[in-house]
C-alpha cells in the first residue's frame, strides 16, 4: 500500500485531532471521496475546507499516534463526527457499501465519530486488520469481514440497550 507520508509529506509533530496542517497531508483522492460522502450524508460541506479550515465534523485525519498500523498514520483515514452508533453505521454503509469510496469502517459505542479509511484489504489483513469493526461500551473490538455482520451485531446491541 502506498504510504503517502513517505512521499515527502512526513509530519513531525503529533496531531491527535484534525488541524489544517494534518488535513493537508491526507491523500487528495481520499479528501475528494470524503467530500462526496459527507455531501450525500447531509453534513454541511465547505468546499474550501482543505485550504482554509477543518470542518467541525472531521475529528481526526492524519496523525502519528494510535495503533502501530493505524490507517491514520498512512494518511488514509478519517474520523467523522456523525452521532450515535446507528448514525455511524449509516455513514459507514454509505461510504463503503453504497458509494464504494472507502474500504474499511469502524463504529464506536463510546464516541460520536465513526472511522472510514482506504487501507488496502490485503495490506491490512497482513496486520490482522479487518474490514469492519465495532468498539463496544467496554472498548472491546469486534471485527467483521462483511458489512451485514457488522450491521447485525450493532442492531443486536441497540436492541439490548433499548429493552
Ligand atoms: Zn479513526
Amino acid at each position: 500500500m502506498k504510504n503517502y507520508a513517505e512521499l515527502g509529506h512526513q509530519r513531525i509533530t503529533e496531531a491527535p485531532i484534525a488541524d489544517i496542517e494534518s488535513v493537508k497531508l491526507l491523500e487528495p483522492q481520499n479528501l475528494l471521496s470524503l467530500g462526496v460522502v459527507v455531501d450525500r450524508f447531509g453534513l454541511v460541506t465547505n468546499a474550501l475546507f482543505i485550504k482554509n479550515a477543518v470542518p467541525d465534523w472531521l475529528s481526526s485525519g492524519y496523525r502519528t499516534t494510535g495503533r502501530q498500523y493505524s490507517a491514520h498514520k498512512f494518511c488514509q483515514a478519517f474520523d467523522v463526527k456523525v452521532g450515535g452508533i446507528i448514525k455511524q453505521l449509516t455513514f459507514v454503509k454509505l461510504a463503503i457499501q453504497e458509494l464504494k469510496l472507502f474500504n474499511r469502517g469502524g463504529v464506536y459505542h463510546n464516541y460520536t465519530s465513526c472511522h472510514i479509511d482506504n487501507c488496502g484489504i490485503n495490506w491490512m489483513a497482513k496486520h490482522n486488520g479487518a474490514k469492519f469493526w465495532f468498539a463496544d461500551k467496554n472498548n472491546k473490538y469486534h471485527y467483521f469481514m462483511l458489512y451485514e455482520d457488522l450491521e447485525n451485531h450493532i442492531k443486536n446491541v441497540v436492541n439490548v440497550i433499548n429493552n
